[in-house]
This record gives C-alpha cells, structure tokens and sequence, in this order.
C-alpha cells in the first residue's frame, strides 16, 4: 500500500554535531526530499558506563549551536530522549522515512549494536539506511595496506558547503508539533568555567587562537602539565563529539602550513591528527579491546583488585604529588594532556598493579574527549599489554621535578603542599621532622603517605611483565598484532 505520508529523509546525528563538512547531510539535502535533523539523548547511553553529565552537556551546548545556527534556515534539531527505533517509529506515524543518513561510528559496543538493530528495523521498514565516513576510519579492513592510501584520498577530498536551505528541511513548527522533542530548557546547562564548551563556534575558537598563537610553545610544552593546557590545541573534544571533522582540522593546518614558516610545530601537530585515526581503525579492526587484552598471551596476568588503592587513585590521594595533582585536575577539568595520562594509567597499572579494565570506565567518564578507539588501544599500551610496544613505566617524581620543576601545577590541585619548598614539592616524604615542623606539614596527615612504596612497586611490576614479554604466547600474538595493525615499515603510519 502506498503511504499519502510525505516521504522525507533524517540525518541521525551521533558524534558528528556539526552543519559544515556533513557528508550525510548534505546527501539528504541534496535528495529532493525535505530533510529532519534528529538526535536521540539515549537511554543506552545515559546509563553506558563511559558517560557521565560532562559528556551531555557537551553534546546539549553543541545541539543548542547548532539549533542557533538553523533559526536561519527556520528549523532545529528534534532531540528527543528515550529509544532511537522507538523514536523513529513515532516520527513513521507523521511521515514516511525514506532514508536515514548517519555517520559510520567506531565506538563501544553497545552502540555497534545500537547501529545494527536500527539497519534491521531499517530493512523491516523497507528504509534505506547508509554510512559516511567521518575520520579516516574504514570498517572490513584486515590488515593496513591500502590504509594510508584510502585516509589520504578522504582527507583530501574538497570542502563542499552545505547546501540549507528553508524549503529543503522539515520546519520548527512541525518539528514541535511532532511533540517528541524534549522540552527546550532541558538543553540549557550550567557553565563550568574550568571545562571546555561544545559547540562548533567554540570549536572554531579554539582552531583559530591554536594557529594565531598557541601553536608556538606546542612542542616545547607539550608534555608540561599546565602549559600544555594552552600550547597544546584542545581540540580533541570538538573532534570526538565532531563540532569540527577532522578533514576540516587537517586541512587547515595544510593551507596554514603552506602560508607561513611554522612548519616544525606544524608537523608535529599533523602527525597527532593523523594519529587519532590509527588508533581508531585499530581499535575499528579489533574492538574486543574494550574488554581484552589485544595480545591475549596477557590475559592471564594476575592482578587482584585493589579496591582502596582504586579509590586512592580516583580521589587523587595516593600520596604522589604528580599522580594526585593529576587525578584532581582532569575529575575537575576534564582534561589531562598525553603525558599525564600516560602517567596516571601507568602508576595504576604498574605502581598499584591493578588490571586497565578496573580504570577504564572511571577515566572515560572523566575525560570531556572520550573517544573508545583511542581511549582502549592508549590504555592498553600505556598498561604495557600489547607485547609490540616498549614496556614504559613513569616515574611520576622524575616526571615531576623534569616537567613541574617550581611545582606550580601540583600546588595548584593539592593546596596541602602549599607551604612546601619547590624542590620537596615531589617528595614530601623526604621532609625531616625539623622541616615538617617548620613548613607547618605532617606526613599521613596534612597529606597521605605514598601508598605504595615507589621503588619496590616498579621492581614488582618489571619483573612480572619482562618475563612474560618474552613468552611464546605473547611474541606469537605480537607478530600477529603488527601484521594486523602496521606495515612493514611501522613508522610510515605514524609519520
Ligand atoms: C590513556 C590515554 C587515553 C587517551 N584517551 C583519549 C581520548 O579518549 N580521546 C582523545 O581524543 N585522545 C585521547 N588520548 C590521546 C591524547 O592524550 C589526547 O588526544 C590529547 O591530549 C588531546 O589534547 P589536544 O587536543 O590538545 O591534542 P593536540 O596535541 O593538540 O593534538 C590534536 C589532536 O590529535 C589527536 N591526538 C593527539 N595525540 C594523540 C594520541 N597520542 N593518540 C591519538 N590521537 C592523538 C587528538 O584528536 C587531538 O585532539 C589518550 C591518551 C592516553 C595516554
């Protein structure tokens, strides 16, 4: 039977909150058809382990961008809450979907599954669905070969401009007369003014002062715990929530490279953007990462779970200054830059020797950029259970006294060591009882003694991970590892 329902096409955002460099949208827009913007808050995702409020207000501040943005084109995007299928069935009562266009999503498995119930109920409904690319991310891939070749012709693929128009999309009144949209105030959040806010204009914000300016200190301030926070671009919110597309990022570094005499800090900052796609593809290729180790020779370290030391480690009390300066700064801030989270997974998973598993959801929900395919293959390297990268574990005192020299960013998140000398600022340990007394601190109360004894706890974790590097199971699943996930010349993807 032939519906007298109007045939329309949705462009279902997911992670790719963001009117320009929209392939899916501007497919729709393009289709003759008119075009309804929807995004569905999920009840899958509300109660997903890796999210947590900051993660939802990023996304409501980008819907309500964007919602500003559309007021020229008399329309907005219908957030509704609840089941996506649930939602597109109430929205098949009004008009007949003939396609949806989404964004292909690497992420955790609960929404891979997601994806696939919505193509069947899709193909139930007789509704076309497809995919577009979004980062240099190609799904059936089995090893890398033609990888660098496919990511260089998406990333080099012209801007087009989105063609909105009024006539072409579904307008606000019967967006609100659908009445399956939340209600608008429940968009609004509160600002908190030591996170990043989403929203492509803010997106826009950031690119723009990193390449005015910022850009300058990037590599010398790169692994500095407070000065990263602006040499380094921070753009990685906006690109995991898809403000911008890292097309746009990337060739906006080209056309700025190309005009000025910058190009080292330039270079070192392309290199990282091509980075977040490597990641993401590995884990695209082999997402049993969100709860495995990738080299399963790994999967019988025993690491019994600690739970006082876990909860040490989340408050930012473990008695190491750079450690807990660091937890607080990112539950506070949402951000950490590379080094320190390299530095907190690996004191939890070498100092405290607990599992990565046991801090994987707690550091998603903190980081404001949760992205799962970097998120995963990061932590499971910085755990050291690849078995192809080098065994690192930092030492968060020689990484403090190197990086945090006058102990500014310690005395920043840990007021208790307010008082003390910079050159005990990391090892408040070593105070005598006549400098305690005269610097008005007492170990164990003022502030924690170290939980673990540092030196002992590095020799225990070398001596249980070294051997086993060196196993049969764990060299077997490395070689199978590198002819999965690299070439031959393992550097030419990280270039
Ligand atoms: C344990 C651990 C977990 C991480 N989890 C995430 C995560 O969930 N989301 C995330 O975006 N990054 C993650 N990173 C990578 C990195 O720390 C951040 O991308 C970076 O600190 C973001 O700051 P920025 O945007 O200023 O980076 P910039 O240095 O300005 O780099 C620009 C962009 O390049 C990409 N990039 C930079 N460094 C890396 C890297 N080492 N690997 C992959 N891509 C990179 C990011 O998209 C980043 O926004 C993680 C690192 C570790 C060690």
């Amino acid at each position: 039977m032939i519906s007298d329902l109007e045939p329309i096409h949705i462009v279902w955002l997911k992670r790719d909150l963001r009117l320009e460099d929209h392939p899916p949208l501007t497919h729709a827009l393009k289709s003759g058809r008119r075009t309804l913007l929807l995004f569905v808050l999920e009840d899958l995702l509300l109660e997903d382990p890796h999210c947590s409020p900051r993660h939802f207000d990023f996304i409501k501040q980008s819907i309500c961008a964007l919602n500003e943005a559309l007021k020229a084109f008399n329309t907005k995007v219908l957030t509704a809450q609840g089941k996506v299928i649930s939602v597109l069935e109430s929205i098949s009562r009004e008009y007949r979907i003939e396609k949806i266009w989404a964004h292909q999503e690497t992420g955790v498995m609960v929404t891979y599954q997601r994806d696939l119930a919505v193509m069947r109920w899709c193909q139930k409904e007789k509704i076309s669905f497809e995919e577009k690319h979004q980062q240099g991310v190609f799904r059936g891939m089995k090893n890398r070969v033609k990888w660098l070749q496919k990511w260089d012709v998406l990333m080099n693929q012209p801007i087009e401009k989105t063609p909105l128009k009024k006539e072409s999309l579904i307008s606000k009144r019967e967006i609100d007369r659908l009445s399956l949209g939340i209600d608008e105030s429940a968009l609004q959040t509160e600002k908190h003014s030591l996170r990043q806010a989403g929203g492509t204009h803010n997106a826009v914000r950031y690119l723009y002062s990193f390449f005015k300016e910022r850009y300058r200190n990037y590599q010398k301030h790169i692994s500095k715990p407070d000065l990263s926070r602006r040499a380094c671009s921070r753009l990685s919110p906006y690109l995991a929530f898809g403000n911008l597309s890292m097309r746009q990022v990337l060739q906006k570094t080209e056309y700025e490279t190309s005009i000025g005499n910058k190009s080292f800090a330039l270079k070192a900052f392309g290199s990282r953007l091509r980075w977040q796609s490597h990641f993401i593809q590995k884990f695209e290729m082999e997402c049993s990462m969100e709860f495995e180790c990738i080299n399963k020779g790994y999967q019988k370290l025993d690491k019994p779970i600690n739970k006082a030391y876990i909860n040490a480690w989340e408050k930012g009390n473990t008695g190491v200054p750079l450690v807990d300066a660091a937890m607080r700064c990112l539950v506070q801030t949402g951000y950490l830059n590379f080094r320190m989270r390299a530095l907190v997974v690996s004191f939890f998973c070498h100092h405290l020797w607990q599992p990565w598993q046991a801090c994987a959801h707690f550091l998603a929900r903190q980081f404001l950029d949760f992205e799962a395919g970097i998120h995963y293959p990061q932590l499971q390297m910085q755990a050291g259970v690849t078995g192809i990268n080098m065994l690192r574990i930092y030492n968060p005192v020689k990484n403090g006294q190197e990086h945090d020299p006058k102990g500014l960013f310690v005395k920043q998140w840990i007021p208790e060591l307010k008082n003390l000398p910079e050159e005990m600022i990391h090892t408040p340990w070593e105070l005598t009882s006549i400098e305690a007394g005269v610097y008005d601190f007492e170990l164990g109360k003022t502030y924690p003694q170290p939980i673990v004894d540092l030196q002992k706890a590095r020799k225990h974790a070398t001596s249980a991970l070294w051997p086993l590097s060196k196993s049969t199971p764990v060299r077997k699943e490395g070689k199978r590892i590198l002819a999965k996930h690299t070439l031959a010349d393992r550097n030419s993807l990280m270039r």
